[in-house]
């Protein structure tokens, strides 16, 4: 008989699968939090639930994360985890420690079909959505490794940035209740400014996202006019720069930030001259969209043809959107030593002809590195 996985549900959905067992909704309140709060996998783990619960759930559900391929740690304390989501198919999850937050990266497709140009992901093609279960196992392993792995039982994971791998708003029916268990004060607990969908611009799931579960919104926009966004975001033929800054206008309305996040490779030669500022600024003052950029150094990965902007073209790009008004930063890239940087998650398997070879030769790999514990997940 095939079992319920509880990750794949929000706690609507919980409370329902509950009910199916003759269970009140209190106890799925009980079981979500043992799940999510106490990184609980075994029913035998969950003292307050009656043990004639614990058998019912036991025949009828399960716990499942994902099994880890791998784990690599950056000097700079950046974690990157491989996942094996089955079938040769692998995504990343990237853990980025700060002094004043716990940043974890999710990945939500395995694969994209956008095909951005600058994107190694994009380059490997698309094979599947990610399950709400599959997303949300990313977090869920991160932050109950991390706790013991720092020694803490206090939250260590404080931000959520869906840019992994995959256009989440391309897998919206799971990305939604994913968000939702991110948000519930019984599941992560986490503010809704903290948590940050990014989008290569699927206008009509922006539209949704902002009556379902507005949530702080991050745009690859990377290019200041449609000629070039054409080349570089395919997304961009079917819903160009005008529909995406209106569909940004109307987010602002539910969003819980004042402003949207505008992600900018800096691509040598192709949109980092200073014609390319000047027609940002008159793109977003024309919208009147309230903005920030985020101008990424570009990782090169040879399939691409292109290579990152000299930093002073870079630091002078970023001035000139300064200068005009624009809040502007420059990301500073973490965890290059183990290619956990923008756009080179799942660089190393970006080859899919050879991808379960390579899995196979991850998990050796693993088996020497990963601290006992880690190797059991899934
Ligand atoms: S940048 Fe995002 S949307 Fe574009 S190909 Fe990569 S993963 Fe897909």
């Amino acid at each position: 008989m095939t079992t319920a996985n509880l990750l794949d549900f929000d706690l609507e959905g919980l409370a329902a699968f509950c009910q199916t067992l003759g269970e009140k909704r209190f106890r799925a309140t009980q079981l979500f939090r043992w799940i999510h709060q106490r990184g609980a996998r075994e029913f035998d783990q969950m003292s307050d639930l009656a043990k004639s619960l614990r058998e019912k759930l036991r025949g009828a559900a399960r716990i499942e994360g994902l099994p880890v391929i791998s784990q690599h740690e950056s000097a700079d304390g950046t974690i990157k985890w491989l996942f094996d989501v089955g079938d040769g198919n692998a995504v990343e999850a990237v853990f980025i420690p700060e002094d004043d937050r716990g940043t974890l990266c999710v990945s939500s497709q395995a694969g994209c079909a956008v095909g951005c140009r600058f994107c190694s992901t994009g380059h490997q093609g698309f094979s599947r959505n990610l399950s709400t279960g599959e997303i949300l196992a990313q977090l869920w392993f991160a932050e109950h490794f991390l706790r013991g792995h720092l020694g803490t039982t206090d939250r260590v994971i404080s931000n959520v940035v869906m840019m992994g791998m995959g256009e989440p708003l391309q897998n919206y029916a799971a990305l939604v209740p994913a968000l939702r268990v991110m948000l519930d004060d019984h599941g992560y607990g986490l503010s809704r400014r903290r948590v940050t969908v990014s989008t290569s611009g699927v206008v009509p799931m922006i539209d949704r996202l902002g009556q379902d579960c507005p949530v702080a919104l991050a745009v690859s926009l990377h290019a200041p006019n449609d000629p070039l966004r054409d080349n570089l975001v395919p997304l961009n033929r079917k819903y160009p720069l005008a529909e995406l800054l209106a569909a940004c206008g109307r987010y602002l309305e539910h969003a819980p930030r004042d402003f949207i996040t505008f992600e900018y490779c800096m691509l040598d030669g192709v949109n980092d001259q200073p014609e390319h500022a000047r027609q940002l600024v008159d793109l977003v003052r024309a919208s009147g969209v309230n903005c920030k950029f985020n101008l990424i150094p570009f990782n090169p990965f040879p399939q691409s043809g292109l290579t990152r902007s000299p930093n002073t073209r870079v630091v002078a790009f970023a001035k000139m959107l300064s200068d005009a008004g624009i809040v502007t930063t420059v990301r500073k890239t973490r965890g290059d030593d183990i290619d956990a940087a923008c756009g080179q998650l799942a660089g190393d398997v970006k080859d899919r002809t050879r991808v379960g070879e390579r899995i196979a030769q991850q998990r050796t790999v693993m088996l020497r590195q990963v601290p006992a514990g880690v190797a059991k997940e899934g």
